[in-house]
C-alpha cells in the first residue's frame, strides 16, 4: 500500500539529480490534508496544490469554509498559478476514517487539547508513515506527538503569515522526530517552494526566539527616555529593519505580540525575555495597533508618516576649514576613513594609540574610533590633555562610558558621543549622545559632520547601549544562545531571520561584522544599568574565530 510514497521519494531524488521534467507529474498522486481552513490553512493548501499535490482541506465550520474558499479564489486570481492549483483542492467537514494521504498539516487554533484530537484523528487515518505535522508557534511538538502512535513521523512545519508571501517553514524535530520524517519535510518544503530550516522542539523555535528582544528591548529604550517612538522607529530603520519596532508591533498586533511574548518567556523560564508592563497597560487599554486604531501610533485620520532621517545633500564641495583626526582601526575606521578623504581636503588617521601625542597641531576635530570594545576614557582623557580646548572630540558611546570620561576631562563640553552598530555602509543613520555637558555647537558639529558623510542622525539620552546597540546586540545575543542551546545551526538561524522577520542580515553575520568582544561590551554595559539578565553569553567570543578554519599545512600526516 505505501510503496507508492517510498517510490515517489526515490523519483525525486532523482529528479534532482538527472532534472527530468516529466517525472514531477507523480506527485499529483501524493495527497495532502490540512486540517483548519483560516488564514494559515488556507494559504498552506494553496501552496500545496501549486506544488502538484492533491489537497483535502478539513474544515468543520461552515462559514469558515466559505471564508476559506474565497480568501483561496481571490489568492489564486492574483497569482498565475490560478485554476489549475484550486482544482486539486477538495473540503470535508471531518477528518475520515480512513485516508491514503502522505502527508498531514494541522492549522486548527493554538489550543492544546484541540490539537491533541486532532492528531489522534490523524494517527488513525493515515497510513503509519505518513508525516504528521504542526504548524504551531508556541506548544511543544512532542506533547503533541506523545498523543499518536508512531511519534517519529510528527514533526512541526512552521508556515509564516501569510504562507503565499512569506518563503520560510521552519521544520521542527521532536525529540522522537526521525531523521527520515525530517528528510521528507524538507522535500515536502522545497517541492512547494518554501525555503526549510531544522529547528529543535525548543520555545518560539527560531524566529519568534530570536525575534523577541526586537520589541521587548525597543520598548525598554522606549522607557528609558532613549529618543521617541517615531525617532526610534527611524533609526531601526536606517539600520536596515524594513520596519521599526513599534510600527511593526502596531501592525502585528499589542496582544498577538504579547501572547508570543508571554509563551516565549515562560516556556524558557529567561527573566530577558520577560514581558514589559507597557505590553501589558496597552493591551489592557485596548491600544493593539492599527486595528484598533491606535496603538504606539494613531491611525484614526490614516497611516501616520514616518520620520525621514535623510540628511541634506552637502554638495561637492570639499571641507577644506577642518582638521580630522581619526584615531582607531578596524572595519569602521576604514569606512569612517574612506568617506571622510571624500569630503574634507585633511584628514589625518592614527591607528595606534602610541602616537596621540603626535597629532597635530591644527586639529579642529577627533574622531575616536578605538577597537570597539574597551572603555576609551583613558585616551579621551589623553587626548584632552593634548588638544587645543576648541578641539571637538568624538568617541564610540557603546563602548565607553561618555559621561564618566566627560568628568574625567578639562573640557567635557566638546565631547560628544556617538553610535554606530556593524558596518557604516549598511547604517543611513547614527546616534548622537546628548549628554548634560556637551555644548549645542559640539552637537551641531557632530550632526554636521555625519551629514557630509551622507549619515543621518538622532540625538539620543546617554544609556548604556543607547538604542541601536541594546538593540542588535540582545538580538546577536540571542542568536548565539540559540546556537550553543542546539536550536539550530548558524547559518540556519541567519537564513530564518531574513526570511522569517526581514532582518537585513543574518543576527550570525551581523554579531561577526560587530565584532564578539564588542557585543559583549555593550551588553555587559547594559547589564551593569540594567540588570544581570541581560549579560552578554559566554559562547559570544566565537563570533570572533574565523569562520573558515585554516586547512592543515601538511596534510599528509
Ligand atoms: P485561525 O483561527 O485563522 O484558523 C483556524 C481554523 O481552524 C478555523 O477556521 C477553525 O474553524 C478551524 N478549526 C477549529 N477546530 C477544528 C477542527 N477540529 N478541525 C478542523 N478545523 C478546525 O488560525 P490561524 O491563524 O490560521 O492559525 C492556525 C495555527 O497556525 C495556530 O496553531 C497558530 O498558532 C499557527 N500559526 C499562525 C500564524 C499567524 O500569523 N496567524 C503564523 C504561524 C503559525
Amino acid at each position: 500500500e505505501h510503496a507508492p510514497m517510498r517510490f515517489f521519494h526515490e523519483d525525486v531524488v532523482g529528479r534532482s539529480v538527472c532534472g527530468s521534467f516529466s517525472r514531477i507529474e507523480r506527485a499529483v498522486d501524493d495527497r495532502v490534508i490540512v486540517v483548519g481552513a483560516g488564514t494559515m490553512g488556507t494559504g498552506i493548501a494553496l501552496l500545496a496544490a501549486r506544488g502538484g499535490y492533491a489537497v483535502e482541506v478539513i474544515e468543520p465550520d461552515a462559514s469558515a469554509r466559505e471564508r476559506g474558499l474565497a480568501r483561496l479564489r481571490k489568492d489564486a486570481e492574483r497569482a498565475d498559478y490560478g485554476r489549475e492549483a484550486l482544482e486539486r483542492i477538495t473540503w470535508s467537514e471531518r477528518i475520515a476514517a480512513k485516508s491514503d494521504a502522505t502527508i498531514a498539516i494541522e492549522a486548527v487554533p493554538e489550543r492544546f487539547e484541540l490539537k491533541r484530537e486532532v492528531f489522534i484523528a490523524l494517527a488513525a487515518a493515515l497510513p503509519p508513515n505518513a508525516l504528521l505535522a504542526t504548524n504551531t508557534s508556541s506548544l511543544s511538538v512532542q506533547q503533541i506527538a506523545d498523543a499518536t502512535v508512531h511519534p517519529e513521523r510528527v514533526l512541526g512545519m512552521h508556515f509564516f503569515n501569510p504562507p503565499a508571501a512569506m518563503k520560510l517553514v521552519e521544520i521542527v524535530a521532536a525529540a522522537d522526530t526521525t531523521d527520515e520524517t525530517l528528510n521528507r519535510a524538507r522535500e515536502f518544503v522545497a517541492k512547494i517552494e518554501r525555503v526549510g530550516v531544522l529547528a529543535a522542539d525548543t520555545p518560539g523555535f527560531i524566529v519568534n526566539r530570536i525575534a523577541r528582544p526586537f520589541y521587548l528591548q525597543s520598548m525598554r529604550a522606549l522607557g528609558r527616555g532613549v529618543a521617541s517612538v517615531e525617532e526610534l522607529d527611524a533609526l531601526a530603520r536606517a539600520s536596515g529593519f524594513r520596519m521599526g519596532p513599534f510600527e511593526l508591533m502596531d501592525l502585528i498586533g499589542m496582544d498577538v505580540n504579547l501572547a508570543t511574548s508571554e509563551s516565549v518567556y515562560e516556556r524558557l523560564d529567561a527573566p530577558r525575555l520577560a514581558p514589559l508592563d507597557l505590553q501589558r497597560r496597552m493591551v489592557e487599554e485596548g491600544r493593539l495597533g492599527r486595528k484598533c486604531g491606535a496603538g504606539f501610533y494613531d491611525y484614526s485620520s490614516g497611516m501616520p508618516g514616518r520620520l525621514d532621517l535623510t540628511p541634506e545633500d552637502p554638495g561637492e564641495e570639499i571641507n577644506e576649514d577642518e582638521y580630522v583626526a581619526l584615531v582607531g582601526f578596524g572595519g569602521v575606521a576604514d569606512e569612517m576613513a574612506e568617506l571622510l578623504t571624500q569630503r574634507y581636503a585633511h584628514v589625518e588617521r592614527i591607528e595606534n594609540d602610541e602616537f596621540l601625542d603626535t597629532i597635530s597641531a591644527d586639529t579642529t576635530i577627533v574622531i575616536d574610533v578605538g577597537e570597539g570594545s574597551i572603555d576609551r576614557g583613558e585616551v579621551l582623557a589623553q587626548l584632552d590633555s593634548v588638544l587645543a580646548p576648541e578641539t571637538v572630540i568624538f568617541a564610540d558611546a557603546y563602548a565607553t562610558d561618555i559621561d564618566a570620561a566627560a568628568a574625567a576631562t578639562r573640557h567635557p563640553e566638546r565631547l560628544v558621543g556617538y553610535g554606530i552598530v556593524g558596518a557604516l555602509q549598511s547604517q543611513s543613520a547614527v546616534e548622537i549622545v546628548d549628554t548634560a555637558d556637551v555644548s549645542d555647537d559640539s552637537l551641531a558639529l557632530a550632526q554636521e559632520i555625519f551629514a557630509a558623510i551622507g549619515k543621518g542622525s538622532v540625538l539620543v539620552e546617554n544609556v548604556p547601549g543607547l538604542f541601536l546597540g541594546r538593540l542588535v546586540a540582545s538580538i546577536v545575543n540571542e542568536a548565539v544562545m540559540a546556537v550553543h542551546e542546539d536550536v539550530a545551526t548558524p547559518d540556519d538561524i541567519d537564513l530564518a531571520m531574513r526570511l522569517g522577520v526581514n532582518y537585513p542580515i543574518g543576527p550570525i553575520a551581523w554579531g561577526r561584522e560587530i565584532g564578539g568582544a564588542r557585543v559583549a561590551r555593550i551588553l555587559h554595559r547594559l547589564a551593569e544599568s540594567e540588570g544581570s539578565e541581560f549579560a552578554p553569553n559566554r559562547s559570544l567570543w566565537v563570533l570572533d574565530i574565523d569562520q573558515e578554519p585554516e586547512a592543515p599545512v601538511d596534510a599528509g600526516s
